[in-house]
């Protein structure tokens, strides 16, 4: 092994940078281990200095096994073992299952009949290739009943794979109402599977089956396996899903291999795809030699937010118990419960104190907005762009470069303006059977028809356009007649004579005429009008509907030039934020109903409730020094607005612990 003169580090006193529990964890010689500890207790330190300490004990990094979460916690923990060790972490083994799972399939691709140049298609690539075997097999007889699109139908798929169920059952119980295509869909999956293999393709969920399917069908490659990784080691383990769990056990059963697992079970909030948090639970039965380390000591948080972290967790008695303590001292500000009178006031109040703190010198990459679902990010992204405060957005696209938004707003743009191009042509791409070129010619014709109405009515304001007048007459192929004229009634709709629709209206008027679109177009088509509701309630807040319009676009403008380093704030859903910590977190639409989510509520799902509080638990305990918990009273405004009372997990937090501030 060569290193560079200097590099290598002196042995270094592993007993001083841990406490005695850690330390106890990572010089362990138990075959199987579990270290299992609340939030910011050090596991992750705990997995890095092991794969330190067996590197300096002689272990070759190519018989270490390290598994995480996601690429960026992979990426962060092999560049910390690399400042410990001074070893390039690329002679280790460590990444995202799926990042393994590769490496791994590529070596032996034969063994299960592809190549080993075989291609992994992302999530545009399957949906491209299940949209076209939608078309081609789907029931031609189905005018109205609207056949699923590619996307829920991957969606389905996936579940199905990440459960290690049958796709049928997934059906039954998550899409009941899709059925009556059962049979349509099973030959579509079959033809999927066969398109896969041909094209010497795999999907991000094949990377796991196969692997799997390598290591249950081949013996000499699972003993291979198994024999050269000495240490498996694995981060996050309350997330592992079935498939993952399976590929877990396998590799690490050879007959020298050791395996360490940490996790906090209080942390499990991926159940909704596939994660089961019996894996960690179960792990001392399924082990019975396994050594348990408990961390109770917390090097995160101040003492204020880890009092709060643990009456959050309180009410759940589903997992271990485990109080934590403070390693940290120091009395800072008592975690704040922020009531604001509306959203936009909530927003306001966010970007405000962002602007105070990075005034006051904190960096702006140690500040993080948190929420539970995407949109409920909106109106702080509107509020962080006037204010010019740079942020990045870990949980997804920004809120209208949402396929489902754009189509929203395409009509709104449209109606305010007949000759945005690309607003028509998004518009007639939802009339089923409209392709590019069908809406090419769509679009001379209607621009043609424009012109020629507007020359005889040159002083009429652009919006007053009667659409069925100056549009029913063009040429429109058969097939696509009714949905041009519903739309053109739709349009008409819009600017009805004698009455000023408020934006809110234009919004709910457009998402009925879409809906069943949206239905059969999106996956999750629940959380996506969600996402429509909060729209309509935004634009209201947001003065006219052309400024409204305008302001969005600049969102999209500004997002070109943000930069993508030190000095952005973190925008990030709960569960993209796991594992991560910062020093100032916002937590944001604290309201009963919006977290937790009002379904759970309603529904009475014991199970679904505690995996509530275990996320709202993630949330609190990303914070060191500073947490802000806020809600907005009303969502909304006017006609549409929402009373929306405190969530009751802050109601339930002792008042002794926070401090009530009013705006
Ligand atoms: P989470 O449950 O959120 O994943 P975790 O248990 O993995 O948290 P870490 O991220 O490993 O916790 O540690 C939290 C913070 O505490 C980190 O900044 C880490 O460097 C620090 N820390 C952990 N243990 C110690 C220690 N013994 N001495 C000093 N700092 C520590
Ligand atoms: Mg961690």
């Amino acid at each position: 092994m060569k290193y560079p003169l200097g590099l290598r580090p002196a042995a270094r006193d592993f007993a001083a940078e841990l406490n005695p529990e850690q330390y106890a964890a990572v010089t362990t010689d138990e075959r199987h281990a579990l270290v299992i500890a609340g939030a910011g207790s050090g596991k992750t330190r705990t997995l890095t200095y092991r794969v330190a300490w067996l590197l300096e004990q002689g272990v070759a990094p190519w018989r270490i096994l390290l598994l995480t979460f996601t690429n960026k916690a992979a990426r962060e923990m092999l560049q910390r073992v690399e400042q410990l060790t001074g070893r390039a972490s690329t002679e280790l083994w460590g990444g995202t299952f799926h990042a393994v799972a590769n490496r791994l399939l590529r070596r032996h691709a034969a063994r299960l009949g592809y190549e080993p140049g075989f291609t992994i298609m992302d999530a545009d690539d399957q949906k491209a290739l299940m949209r076209t075997l939608v078309r081609q097999h789907a029931p031609k007889d189905s005018k109205d009943r609207r056949f699923p699109k590619a996307e829920v139908l991957v969606g389905l798929h996936s579940l199905a794979a990440n459960t290690a169920r049958d796709w049928q059952d997934v059906l039954l119980s998550d899409y009941p109402h899709l059925e009556r295509f059962q049979d349509a869909i099973g030959h579509i999956f079959e033809q999927y599977a066969e398109r896969k293999q041909q094209s010497n393709s795999m999907d991000f969920d094949d990377l796991l089956l196969n692997l799997l399917r390598l290591l249950r069908e081949h013996e000499d490659i699972r003993a291979e396996l198994s024999g050269r990784f000495l240490h498996v080691l694995v981060d996050e383990y309350q997330d592992t899903n079935a498939p993952q769990d399976a590929i877990i056990s396998l590799l690490a059963g050879g007959p020298e291999s050791s395996l360490m697992v940490v996790g906090d079970d209080a942390q499990s909030i991926y159940s909704w795809r596939g994660a089961n948090v019996q894996h960690i639970l179960d792990f001392g039965k399924r082990y019975p030699d396994a050594a348990i380390f408990k961390i109770e000591t917390n090097y995160r948080s101040v003492p204020a937010i880890l009092d709060v972290s643990n009456a959050a967790i309180a009410a759940n008695t589903g997992q271990y118990a485990k109080e934590l303590r403070a390693a940290r001292s120091g009395t800072k500000l008592l975690p704040v419960v922020l009531p604001a009178p509306d959203n936009r006031t909530e927003a306001l109040f966010v970007a405000r104190r962002i602007d105070e703190l990075m005034a006051g010198g904190i960096a702006g990459h140690d500040i993080a907005v948190l929420y539970r679902a995407h949109f409920h990010s909106l109106d702080v992204q509107l509020e962080l762009t006037r204010n010019h405060i740079p942020f990045r957005i870990t949980s997804g696209l920004r809120f209208f470069e949402q396929a489902h938004v754009k189509d929203v707003v395409a009509f709104l743009r449209l109606l305010t303006n007949p000759r945005d191009e690309v607003a028509f042509r998004r518009i007639v791409s939802t009339f089923p059977g409209v392709g590019e070129v069908s809406a090419a010619k769509l679009w001379a014709a209607w621009l043609n028809s424009l012109d020629t109405w507007r020359q005889q009515h040159p002083d009429l304001p652009m919006q007053q356009t009667p659409h069925t007048e100056v549009f029913a007459g063009m040429k429109v192929a058969p097939k696509i007649r009714p949905h041009w004229d519903a739309f053109l009634t739709l349009m008409d709709t819009l600017h009805p004579v004698g009455h000023e629709p408020t934006p809110t209206e234009l919004v709910a008027t457009v998402v009925s005429y879409l809906t069943p679109y949206l239905r059969s177009t999106y996956e999750n088509y629940d959380e996506r009008e969600e996402d429509l509701a909060q729209l309509a309630r935004t634009v209201t807040t947001s003065g006219e509907l052309d400024e409204f319009l305008a302001q969005v676009a600049l969102l999209s403008e500004v997002d070109k030039d943000v930069p993508d380093d030190d000095d952005c704030v973190t925008l990030s859903t709960i569960h993209q934020a796991k594992g991560l910590e910062w020093k100032v977190v916002f937590v944001i639409f604290l309201g009963e109903g919006l977290f937790p989510h009002y379904r759970v509520i309603e529904s009475g799902d014991v199970a679904g409730m505690e995996e509530e509080t275990r996320l709202f638990y993630v949330a609190v305990t990303r914070a060191e020094d500073q947490l802000y918990l806020s809600y907005p009273r009303y969502n909304g405004r006017g006609y549409d607005r929402q009373m929306c009372p405190p969530s009751r997990f802050l109601t339930s937090l002792p008042a002794d612990l926070i401090d009530i501030w009013e705006v």
